[in-house]
């Protein structure tokens, strides 16, 4: 009996993840040209009422074009505010319904409960199916990683800011950013405090740094775009209401780094 616990912990949750995380098969790390200065901030577990509109003003005044992995319950409960990303420019991918791990739930909860529901709440206000998807804690099942990556680009990062624990200040998470970040890089910040594990007010130094970084990296002439753009490919514009067909199924399965 604990053998076959093991093997089921090794099967559905090791295995996966040193694919995943470790070898970065199935999932995008980050942008292919290394050569020009462009990367992408990515947003996770929003919307929220306090932070994220704070964001947006930040990123309308810096001319930043983002992704936001949003939560669908909180998309439920603040639809302007994904309106408002979208109004904006920015891309709107998923990060499950509620901030469960995926090591937690089946392949045909996290298909159907967490990611096919948030889609249909973001397609609902904003007439565009989202076509990424980043699982909490970036942890995906063998389920996952074997089919949910034929309907959506699963996007992980390659910096991390560590910015959902409140500091003294922000100057920690500003020099980890502006060391960090080179072309073709994701980079995962989060718009939310209230995630378990994380500090209400993280967010707050989260906003401070990110403006020093983006006054910083504008002198320095890096460019910051949507993981759609940086990862080229395209996601569809004025995508209709009831229409089934994911953009990604498209695009061949292959490895992807
Ligand atoms: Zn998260």
């Amino acid at each position: 009996m604990l053998v076959l616990l093991i093997l089921c912990v090794v099967v559905y949750m090791l295995i996966p993840y040193v694919l995943s995380r470790v070898c970065g098969l199935g999932v995008y790390r980050r942008g292919k040209n290394r050569q020009e200065k462009e990367f992408a901030f990515t947003f996770d577990d929003g919307p929220d009422p306090c932070y994220t509109p704070e964001l947006l003003d930040l990123l309308k005044q810096y001319g930043v074009k983002a992704t936001f992995f949003v939560l669908g319950s909180k998309a439920e409960r603040y639809p302007e505010l994904i309106w408002r990303m979208h109004e904006e420019g920015h891309q709107i991918g998923i990060h499950n319904y509620t901030h469960t791990c995926n090591w937690m739930l089946t392949p045909w909860e996290v298909k159907h409960q967490h990611v096919g529901r948030t889609a249909d709440i973001i397609e609902r206000i904003t007439g565009e199916r989202p076509t990424c998807y980043r699982p909490p804690w970036g942890l995906l099942n063998m389920g996952d990683l074997l089919f949910l990556r034929k309907s959506y680009r699963i996007v992980v990062w390659s910096v991390m800011g560590w910015d959902w624990k409140r500091q003294d200040d922000a100057e920690p998470l500003t020099q980890r950013l502006l060391s960090k970040i080179k072309p073709g890089a994701i980079v995962l910040l989060h718009d939310s405090g209230d995630t378990p594990g994380a500090d209400e007010e993280a967010p707050r130094q989260m906003l401070k740094a990110l403006q020093t970084v983006l006054q910083v990296l504008q002198h320095k002439g890096y460019q910051y775009m949507r993981t759609d753009k940086l990862l080229e490919y395209k996601a569809v514009e004025g995508y209709a209401m009831n229409q089934t067909i994911h953009p990604a199924k498209h695009i061949k399965s292959r490895v992807y780094e």
